[in-house]
């Protein structure tokens, strides 16, 4: 490979993470260049096949105004919804069991504001949720779930917004370059080895920020770390994130840190390819089940379906339904649900059973015990508290009493044909286990929790932030936050560090 000029920073990754890091170190005044292993067209990672929700705080309609364009009647007409610093305090330590390294999610939660405000200087633009997050309530629009706004274009209009900025600003991107070890003295990183459309070569810089993904794309460590099993499991994103930067940092003493069994995974079309694919990524969305029974094999329930919104919920439940016999489920609706299901279950490539009976539905469920699956409707049915009212926009309480599991909320009697089960697996989305990282700075620390000059991570390589499970929409902000301060963390490392002496 021929020779490249050094860089002060090295960003490898081309994510949400990583365009963060890049950007926010280039408007530090130093020269920047990205690694991308994929090619310009799968370029982008994970963050390319979101769906571009976002949590960050926000106390008030005006706080919303600063990222998107709401016309002022329609924000006078809106329910909002909030997520002040406390309700996301809550929520983020409640859904990881209290285990969220207090630092770092500190950092993700009271500069979540401000980062998306950043964002939107740097080209993004957002828009209200109004397709997934909100419902008419008494004939007002509600937003529920405490994330009112998307990336307009999801994932992948973040991604190519960003990019066309990067370029703007003299960003050089290597395409097809994949990182496969740091070039390290024993007391810095100098730069990283990369090969570039087949050729082997050294990319040399200041300092490197990591934001190369996690290893959900890699079955070898899914089994490894997550356990027997996790090999099975549809990868909902790029096939790139094969724990290649986790092992290059771990390699030269980086810290490992946080739930390395862990993982975000959902419940996804039974029948998915084994990775995503960008052009069609929400067709394998099943986030409806709140409104469904799901059953296994033998027929019998499993998870408390309506626990809470799915977005507390929905990266913990694939997991359990990779546990069941087979590694599937169903998803089982009547028609009183059905007009309240999300638009990829009337998609295409759906595994979808529809009987005008239940006795007819049983019969056609592939690999599904009949008299297991009616038994348990039937006890379900009759088990539902059918004198609480029915919201799908609040948590309910409408529930269920005196079956396991029980079903919380949004609890209804499957009696009104036709009725349709939907065929899930396990899909899963990013690994939570990462490197141990100053918060302040984004800098990688060693196994004696000293600082590597030269090392810094963002994104899904910081460990710590998630424990068992996730809330909706933290991925791409904890992007967003961890970049900004690797970024001009070593943009600032190397203001005050001489170059590089020659060898
Ligand atoms: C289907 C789906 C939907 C999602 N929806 C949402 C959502 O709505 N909201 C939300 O907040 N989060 C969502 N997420 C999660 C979110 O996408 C991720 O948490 C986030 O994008 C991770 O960003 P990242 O920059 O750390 O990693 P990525 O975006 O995955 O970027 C990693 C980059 O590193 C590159 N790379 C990997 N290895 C190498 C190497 N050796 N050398 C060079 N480059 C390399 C990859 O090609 C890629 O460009 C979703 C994820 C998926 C899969």
């Amino acid at each position: 490979m021929k020779a490249v000029q050094p860089f002060d920073v090295l960003v490898v990754g081309k994510g949400n993470a990583a365009l963060c890091a890049a950007l926010s170190a280039r408007d530090a005044g130093v020269t920047v260049a990205m690694l991308e292993a994929a090619t310009v067209e799968e370029s982008g990672g994970n963050s390319r096949f979101a769906g571009g929700v976002m949590r960050f705080a926000y106390s008030s309609v005006e706080d919303l105004q600063k990222i998107a364009d709401i016309p002022e009647d329609e924000a006078k007409n809106t329910d909002w919804d909030s997520n002040t610093i406390e309700e996301f305090y809550d929520d983020l330590y409640r859904v990881t069991s209290f285990r969220t390294d207090p630092d770092l999610s500190e950092a993700l939660i009271t500069k979540s504001l401000e980062g998306m405000v950043w964002l939107r200087s740097q080209g993004a633009s957002f828009v209200p949720n109004y397709g997934s997050q909100s419902a008419i309530v008494n004939g007002r629009r509600v937003f529920f779930g405490r994330f009112p706004l998307t990336a307009n274009g999801g994932g992948a209009g973040l991604v190519e917004d960003l990019t066309k900025t990067a370029v703007k600003k003299g960003i050089e991107i290597f395409y097809e370059t994949r990182a496969i070890s740091l070039i390290y003295d024993g007391e810095r990183v100098l730069g990283v080895r990369a090969k570039r459309q087949g050729k082997l070569g050294e990319f040399h810089a200041r300092a490197v920020v990591l934001a190369c993904g996690g290893f959900e794309s890699n079955p070898e460590w899914r089994t490894r770390y997550l356990g027997p099993g996790w090999e099975l499991a549809k990868v909902r994103g790029t096939r790139h994130n094969l724990g290649e930067g986790l092992r290059m940092a771990l390699e030269i003493g980086a810290c490992p840190y946080g739930n390395w069994s862990g993982r975000h995974a959902v419940s996804w079309e039974r029948h998915a390819p084994e990775f995503g694919e960008v052009e069609r990524s929400h067709d394998p969305y099943r986030h409806s089940y709140p409104l469904s029974i799901m059953i296994n094999a033998e027929g019998k329930r499993f998870v408390d379906e309506g626990a809470d919104f799915y977005n507390y919920t929905y990266a913990k439940y694939g997991a359990e339904v990779l546990k069941q016999t087979g590694q599937y489920a169903y998803q089982v609706f009547d028609a009183k649900t059905k007009p309240l299901l999300k638009q990829e279950y009337g998609g295409r490539n759906v595994t979808r059973f529809t009987g005008s009976t239940l006795e007819e539905l049983a019969e056609k469920l592939e690999g599904v015990d009949p008299q297991g699956f009616l038994k348990t409707v039937r006890e379900y049915n009759s088990a539902v508290r059918t004198e609480v009212p029915f919201n799908h926009a609040v948590r309910d309480g409408r529930g269920t009493a005196g079956i396991e599991p029980p079903k919380s909320n949004w609890a209804n009697p499957l009696d009104t044909p036709p009725f349709e089960a939907y065929g899930v697996t396990c899909g899963i989305t990013f690994t939570f286990g990462g490197l141990r990282i100053n918060h302040e700075s984004g800098q990688v620390l060693d196994l004696g929790y000293e600082p590597i000059p030269g090392l810094y991570a963002a994104g899904e390589m910081v460990g710590g932030i998630f424990y068992f499970n996730y809330p909706a929409g933290t991925g791409l902000v904890s992007g967003l936050v961890f970049g900004r301060i690797a970024g001009s963390g070593a943009a600032a490392a190397v203001q005050v560090t001489p170059a590089r002496k020659k060898a």
